[in-house]
């Protein structure tokens, strides 16, 4: 294991890319930052740690992640607060998940207090390409996949593990239109919908296109065994207020990914007394409430878009239109309370930002 007094070798780029930065017109995931950082994984230990210019890999055409798919990211943000600090929103949640993919995967654990201050060090370095303007961050990218150079089916004996950030806007900028997704599945029970792995979003991208297709951003997914029973979205989880109550399919079964976002969302709504109800949530009954006006309000939770608005759901042939974006109270709240947590001007009550 690694030694106790954490060292990260930093070899700094003489030549920053921020001057480039058309910061106006910024595309999510299109611009990175100066630096990366890389720390592998052989003989059994995690190596050296070091921050690097942001480069390309140079791999083996056998490397294992490409072949049989042993490669889990997560996705968190920076914040540039209005004194001027930076924060890190729940670092410690993405630490614990990414313990859970890289089990699942058969993959070495990054221990949490590494992670999270791996991630902290690779924010410090580029923390001035945080754009100090509303509704801006930065997107962290934390990686990790199985680079053995050989052709076989068998856990990895060598891994890299590299976090690499990117300055961001809004992720959506229109409230979004889903689509109730009946046939193709993303995750069944035994399976590994609860890990963030790569091949759970290649496998996504079919079904998702069909859905574009015919107008739709993104799908609802439903449960893998008789598609009657909401499950999320393609990188959102799903919440429905249905008459005053907050309703969310549970995340008992290992089909969802556990999001940190609407674990926020649950616990701020919880605070203030809304009620909860974490629990199967069938198509039906959202079809239902939406015919008997009931269904007030739909959005998506992710780290990406934070809460994104569910103007449209496509089920079978019909277009749900659920309430105009004005009248969405808890939605909004929620909405203007996260984003004040991160950038400061509310109250951080819960601990949540982590200063860099
Ligand atoms: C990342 C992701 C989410 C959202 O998780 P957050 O921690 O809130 O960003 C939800 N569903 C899927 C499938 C995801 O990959």
């Amino acid at each position: 294991m690694l030694q106790d007094t954490l060292s990260v070798k930093v070899t700094r780029s003489e030549n920053s890319r921020i001057g480039q930065v058309d910061w106006e017109n910024l595309q999510f995931g299109r611009v990175f930052s100066d630096h990366m950082l890389v720390m592998d994984y052989k003989d059994g230990v995690w190596q050296q740690p070091e921050i690097l210019p942001f480069a390309n890999l140079s791999l083996h055409p056998a490397t294992s992640a490409i072949h049989y798919g042993q490669s889990i990211f997560e996705g968190l943000k920076a914040y540039r607060q209005d004194n001027g600090d930076v924060i890190i929103f729940r670092p410690d949640m993405n630490a614990k998940r990414f313990e859970e993919s890289c089990e699942r995967m058969c993959m070495p654990v990054v221990p949490n207090d590494l992670f999270v201050e791996l991630i902290r060090k690779a924010v410090e370095v580029d923390s001035n390409w945080i754009p100090d303007k509303e509704g801006y961050s930065l997107y962290i990218r934390p990686f990790l996949f199985a680079t053995d150079g050989f052709v076989g089916i068998r856990p990895s004996e060598t891994y890299k593990f590299i976090v690499f950030t990117c300055p961001v806007g809004q992720y959506y900028n229109d409230p979004v239109k889903v689509k109730i997704e009946e046939y193709y599945t993303r995750a069944a029970v035994g399976g590994v919908g609860r890990a963030k792995t790569a091949g759970n979003y290649g496998a996504s991208l079919f079904p998702a296109r069909k859905g574009q297709l015919q107008g739709f951003d993104q799908l609802v997914w439903t449960d893998a065994l008789e598609h009657k029973y909401i499950e999320e979205s393609g990188t959102m989880n799903i919440v429905f207020v249905i008459d005053g109550v907050l309703v969310t399919p549970s995340e008992d079964s290992d089909t969802i990914l556990r999001g940190i976002t609407k674990r926020s969302v649950l616990e701020i709504a919880r605070s203030w007394g809304v009620p909860i109800e974490e629990r199967k949530v069938s198509v039906q009954e959202i079809v239902d409430a939406h015919k008997n006006g009931s269904l007030q309000d739909a959005f998506g939770a992710g780290t990406a878009a934070t809460v994104a608005q569910i103007v449209k759901i496509g089920y079978r042939d019909e277009v749900l239109e659920l309430p105009a974006i004005e009248t969405r109270h808890l939605s909004n709240k929620i909405k203007e309370h996260l984003n004040g947590i991160k950038s400061g001007t509310v109250k951080d009550d819960y601990g949540w930002c982590l200063k860099v």
